[in-house]
């Protein structure tokens, strides 16, 4: 097994130590590869042209490329040449519901390479409520990356402490903070909270992103559908049904416009949801919404399955909905209503699992994605005819590079930018099957889904990765990338700021009384 050679190898020795170092010369050297003959998909368009790659960056985009002595070429006829995916929300190695996700940040990362993803952007959790504690803990977790990450930082309290250090932790390269409006009595936040917190943002420059449910009604619903006797993982559905998550997401939408700062909605599962955030993009407001993977592929039927196993592997919040929002998640991430498409890969293998048995509201949440979401998007969104080969690198790629301020360093194939490069062969028919998938889980949502296009090489930052079905990886090798605050979504706002003013003016009137007028 790959996974245990490579983790056996990430510590101790003075072996791994010398095989790091030379790897990360090697990794800072890179290889020349020209990737030849292969149609080069951008966000913007299509192009039949070469790619050079040198130094772990794309070097030049041409018809008719000379190819250097000593590079590595890559025969790309027939196939997509597109930047690699970028995954703005997954959970490594996270604590939660009393276990810990078993992807850590090496196996997750490996995972994501064979699947064309080659950046994730994953959610620190504070330590104790301590942010710093928490980012440098989650530091210490991604030591074993192989492949570039960033952080969101969730903010699950309200200080001064807390406060200041969303300033700090902007300049140490986080520019988007999570507020959690589910989960009560763990990482929920109240409304005065979640408002502080907004006009924080604001002021740093900073991403808001939102956990839209109600939690307090999300815990009603849970004690009241347990005590109706349904204690198995549908009743995880039955209990936060999607009008929750569509109040919660009316709420923070509207809270966003009153501190006027750009909100992020994770995971929106539903039609509810998605009303919300097209209402308020139809009325100019700067709402980004994310559907996940498993919204746009399957539906809650597993969470009626009699075998647990499969039920609990479907469980994650909000909860994966009915048919009918799949289908209208889809529409409106093809009509642009919704932006970008992210997995909240958050892993829990069916041991872990079992605590929830007998019990739905202890069942750990989250299902997997992190290697599966290009394929997914293809099958679902290409295949099916509603977007082009553009428009799924926009929604797996370059909308999540705008959005964190990461462009064009990273979501474009151009010279300049990383080379975080993916071929797909739309022609190569394959199953995803957890008998074959490089996670550590062992369930997979999408066990038996036929996929018809495949990601056959990963390059990242300027390596290649993931060739023949063979993974390349070295622990320790992957980058922190910072992101920048103050990016596209925060420019202009200070206008809105002055339209948002009254028409009737906002400097004290001065009124008089009957006294005055004696
Ligand atoms: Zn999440």
């Amino acid at each position: 097994m790959w996974q245990q050679r490579c983790t056996r190898s990430a510590f101790g020795t003075v072996l791994s130590s010398v095989l790091f170092l030379l790897a990360l010369f090697c990794y800072v050297e890179g290889e020349q590869i020209v990737i030849k003959g292969g149609t080069v998909t951008n966000a913007d368009g299509q192009l039949v042209a070469d790619v050079l790659i040198e130094n772990g960056k794309i070097a030049k985009v041409q018809k008719d490329l000379k190819v250097p002595p000593g590079a590595r070429l890559l025969d790309a006829s027939g196939q997509y040449v597109m930047p690699g995916g970028i995954d703005p929300h997954t959970h490594l190695e996270m604590p939660f519901m009393g276990q810990v996700a078993c992807d850590d940040f090496f196996s997750g990362q490996a995972a994501a390479l064979a699947g064309g993803t080659t950046m994730h952007i994953d959610f620190a959790l504070p330590t104790k409520g301590d942010l710093m504690q928490g980012f440098h803990d989650y530091q210490k977790k991604a030591a074993k990356a192989c492949m570039d990450y960033g952080f969101h930082m969730a903010v699950t309290s309200w200080s001064a402490k807390v406060a200041a250090d969303m300033a700090t932790l902007v300049k140490k390269g986080i520019n988007s903070f999570k507020f959690f409006l589910a989960y009560k009595g763990a990482l929920m936040v109240t409304d005065e909270e979640f408002l502080q917190g907004l006009q924080k943002c604001r002021e740093i420059g900073a991403i808001a992103q939102v956990h839209a449910e109600n939690g307090e009604a999300v815990a009603v619903g849970q004690k009241r559908i347990f005590e109706a006797g349904i204690t198995g993982p549908e009743g995880h559905a039955l209990s936060r049904p999607s009008f929750l998550e569509g109040e919660a997401t009316s709420r923070a939408v509207r809270l966003a416009r009153f501190v006027n700062t750009p909100l992020y909605v994770v995971h929106t599962m539903s039609i509810d949801a998605v009303e919300e955030v097209a209402r308020a993009r139809a009325r100019g407001q700067r709402v980004i919404g994310e559907p996940v993977a498993s919204a746009l592929s399957l539906n809650e039927t597993a969470m009626w399955n009699p075998d647990f196993k499969i039920a609990a592997a479907a469980v994650m919040s909000p909860p994966i909905r009915a048919a009918s929002h799949r289908v209208k998640i889809k529409e409106a991430l093809a009509g642009g209503l919704l932006q970008l498409v992210a997995t909240d890969h958050a892993v829990f293998n069916s041991t872990q699992k079992a605590v929830g048995k007998g019990d739905f509201r202890v069942i750990p949440n989250g299902v997997n994605g992190i290697e599966e979401r290009l394929h997914v998007v293809w099958e679902e969104m290409v295949n099916s005819g509603l977007i082009t080969p553009s428009d799924f690198v926009r929604i797996t790629s370059t909308a999540a590079a705008q959005i964190f301020n990461l462009y064009p360093r990273k979501g474009v194939i151009a010279p300049g930018s990383d080379a975080d490069v993916i071929l797909l062969d739309p022609k190569v028919e394959h199953h995803i099957s957890a008998a074959t998938h490089h996670s550590r889980i062992d369930t997979n949502v999408y066990e038996g889904k036929r996929i018809m296009g495949k990601v056959v090489v990963t390059i990242s930052r300027g390596r290649i990765v993931w060739e023949n079905g063979n993974l390349n990886v070295t622990p320790g090798t992957g980058r922190f990338v910072e992101m920048l605050p103050m990016g596209p979504l925060f420019e202009g706002l200070d206008i809105l700021d002055q339209e948002a003013m009254h028409p009737l003016g906002t400097t004290p009137v001065h009124h008089t009384h009957a006294k005055d007028e004696l």
